[in-house]
């Protein structure tokens, strides 16, 4: 019997994962239908997307961009939309079977919780969503009955190693981190870590903002409270081990003591397409894991002392409230400032650090506090550079 095709919106996909993920739809045509497409700034990439998968709207966020991608699609039966609450309103359309998330940051927030309200089943690549309002956005999941499909691969991994346990408890997870290329730096040489080298990331091929989220460690902070909300554990429980092969995408403890790992690549296409296809698996072409080339698996505790982001983000997520939400845009600030070159890269950890200690606390947020907190502070940390 031939299934029915999954109309999928894509939005970031000018991005790392949303030009992955448009490679997962043309390498299954019969199965996936690209039926909308957003993007923030990159409308040369986004009109030649567009071009080549003929959805059925694209929406650019930056409305300054709107008459040239118009332009650029005149003669193509799109509809063109612009301005970030275009891309809340174009989550909604009817025909749309599931929302990839992969815009970068705090800007993921609303359109993932407009998609969850229209009952758009959710494959989740924007962990900031989650970091900041994880509360709220697993409430809105279980009310609107929509499924959120983790993208990130250490979640696919143990999402994966949860298939079929519904009734059995976790110990632990083991969250696995490559490390990152600074693993072995002192606390001297890290003071002089240029852009350049942390851009460089040794394993996976990523986006600009997480590869430096990576490097610092916050991506595994940032990590560990997405494990938190989607798998409903205690922080505590979440253990982050160093694993610098990057095969071992992430471990289960279960209270039998058994360990179960998802083991692979580390190759982003995999995890966007298990949570395309899920619950079935497709055949694909990528590159297989030789056990016998992979001499050793090494596991390493991290070391909070050089990579402080790590301790912020447990600090932040026992605090609860809005300090993950303070968190991510302090985060955010930083990251920006050394990317563009005006802050070094340890003075990143010291904004986050002033700004949690300075913004104002809420105990029980909504919305509304969110968005004012992120706000507010943007602004304390810009001070500070
Ligand atoms: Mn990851």
């Amino acid at each position: 019997m031939e299934k029915k095709k999954r109309n999928i919106a894509i939005l970031g996909s000018t991005g790392s994962i949303g030009t992955q993920a448009l490679d997962i739809i043309s390498m299954h045509e019969d199965r996936f239908e690209a039926y909308a497409l957003a993007a923030n700034n990159n409308v040369e990439l986004l009109a030649k997307q567009a071009r080549k998968f003929l959805p059925e709207v694209v929406v650019i966020a930056n409305e300054s961009k709107y008459e040239q991608l118009k332009q650029a699609l005149n003669d193509l039966p799109i509809k063109v939309w612009a301005g970030s609450r275009a891309i809340e309103e174009v989550v909604r359309d009817e025909n749309i079977d599931m929302v990839l998330t992969a815009m970068v940051g705090f800007s993921g927030l609303k359109p993932t919780i407009s998609a969850i309200q229209s009952g758009k089943a959710i494959a989740l690549a924007n962990k900031e969503t989650l970091v900041v309002a994880g509360e709220l956005i697993m409430e809105l999941s279980y009310e609107n009955c929509v499924p959120i499909l983790p993208v990130d691969s250490e979640h696919s991994a143990i999402f994966q190693c949860l298939n079929g346990e519904d009734c059995n408890e976790i110990d632990k997870i083991l969250l696995t981190a490559s490390g990152g290329p600074f693993r072995n730096f002192s606390k001297t040489e890290l003071t002089k870590v240029t852009k350049a080298q942390a851009l460089n990331h040794p394993n996976w091929n990523m986006g600009a903002k997480v590869t430096i989220d990576s490097s610092t460690l916050m991506n595994k902070g940032f990590e560990m409270i997405e494990a938190k909300w989607l798998f409903d554990v205690k922080p505590s429980d979440v253990e982050v081990v160093i694993h610098p092969q990057s095969i071992i995408h992430s471990m289960v403890q279960f209270r039998d003591t058994s360990v179960m790992a998802q083991l692979g690549q580390p190759d982003m296409r995999v995890p966007i397409q298990y949570a395309f296809s899920y619950p079935e698996r497709l055949r694909s072409n990528f590159e297989t894991i030789n056990i016998f080339d992979i001499a050793t698996f090494t596991f390493e505790k991290p070391d909070t002392k050089r990579f402080r982001n790590l301790t912020f983000a447990y600090q932040a997520i026992e605090t609860g409230g809005n300090m993950p939400c303070i968190l991510n845009a302090a985060n955010e600030i930083a990251v920006s400032a050394f990317l563009e070159e005006k802050i070094g890269y340890l003075q990143m950890s010291d904004v986050i650090e002033k700004t949690m200690q300075r913004a104002s606390f809420v105990t029980n947020p909504s919305l509304d506090d969110y968005l004012e907190t992120d706000t507010e502070v943007r602004k304390i940390a810009e001070e500070m550079i």
